[in-house]
């Protein structure tokens, strides 16, 4: 199979006051697993040969592709510029790739747009009934960069826990998701985990469960 796919744009929206949801054409054929991810340019000549990596937030039965993007509008990079992507222009979608992928039940610990394999597998595991047994920590700076939060809540209930570093802090210093926290809110360290988010956010949590006693097998993250 080819891996240069030129789709059109069919939706474009805010989500939240920075991440920008994006509803394009599904190329025949065009498989994945929830939680992988392709590499997206936009098609214009100035553009087309800059690829970032971004995940698959929609079904794997829809006709349709999404994905959730975060605009960093101050970086002038390939974010900045799908701020201004609208219902009708196109973009490229390369390979599909990645290893997050849902192997059993266990606490998924998010923060901010690593969200995105996250809210791909729940909606496959609600689709098929099997969400029971899972929890979610979802870290963001403030509940208005929350992605999903309503439905995320629907999917999951109560096992959806939002831990926020910036709310209602006043300077510079916020909170952070440590030891203690993980100590409480998590009774079993044999389970299964899946972590995603920023590089430090990854390397961090991973070594705190590391460390109180997860297996390196059952801690899933991109790599
Ligand atoms: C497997 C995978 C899946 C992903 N899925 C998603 C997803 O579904 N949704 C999503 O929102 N994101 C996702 N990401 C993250 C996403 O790929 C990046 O946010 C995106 O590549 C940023 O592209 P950009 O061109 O806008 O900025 P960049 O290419 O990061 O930066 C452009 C320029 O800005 C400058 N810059 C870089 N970092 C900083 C910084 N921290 N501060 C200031 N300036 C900086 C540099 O000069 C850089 O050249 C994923 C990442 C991976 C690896």
């Amino acid at each position: 199979m080819k891996n240069n796919h030129v789709v059109k744009v069919l939706k474009a929206q805010f989500i939240t006051h920075d991440v920008k949801s994006f509803v394009v054409e599904k190329p025949i054929g065009y498989d994945f697993v929830p939680g992988q991810a392709t590499e997206i340019s936009i098609n214009q000549p100035k553009w087309k040969n800059e690829k970032r990596p971004f995940t698959f937030t929609n079904l794997k039965e829809s006709n349709y592709l999404e994905f959730m993007i975060k605009i960093y509008k101050d970086r002038n990079g390939v974010t900045d510029e799908l701020g201004r992507i609208n219902a009708g222009d196109e973009l490229i979608l390369h390979d599909v790739f990645g290893t997050i992928n849902y192997k059993g039940p266990g606490v998924f610990i998010a923060a901010g747009a690593g969200i995105t394999p996250f809210i791909s597998i729940f909606r496959d595991l609600y689709k098929n009934n099997q969400i029971y047994g899972n929890r979610l920590i979802y870290v963001n700076k403030t509940s208005e960069d929350v992605i999903m939060g309503n439905e995320l809540r629907k999917m999951l209930k109560n096992n959806f826990i939002n831990f926020y570093t910036r709310e209602n802090v006043v300077g510079f210093q916020g909170k952070r998701i440590d030891r203690n926290f993980l100590i409480e809110n998590i009774v079993d360290f044999s389970q299964n985990f899946y972590v995603c988010g920023p590089e430090d956010f990854v390397k961090t949590i991973t070594k705190i469960l590391l460390d109180l006693g997860a297996t390196a097998d059952a801690i899933v993250i991109e790599n």
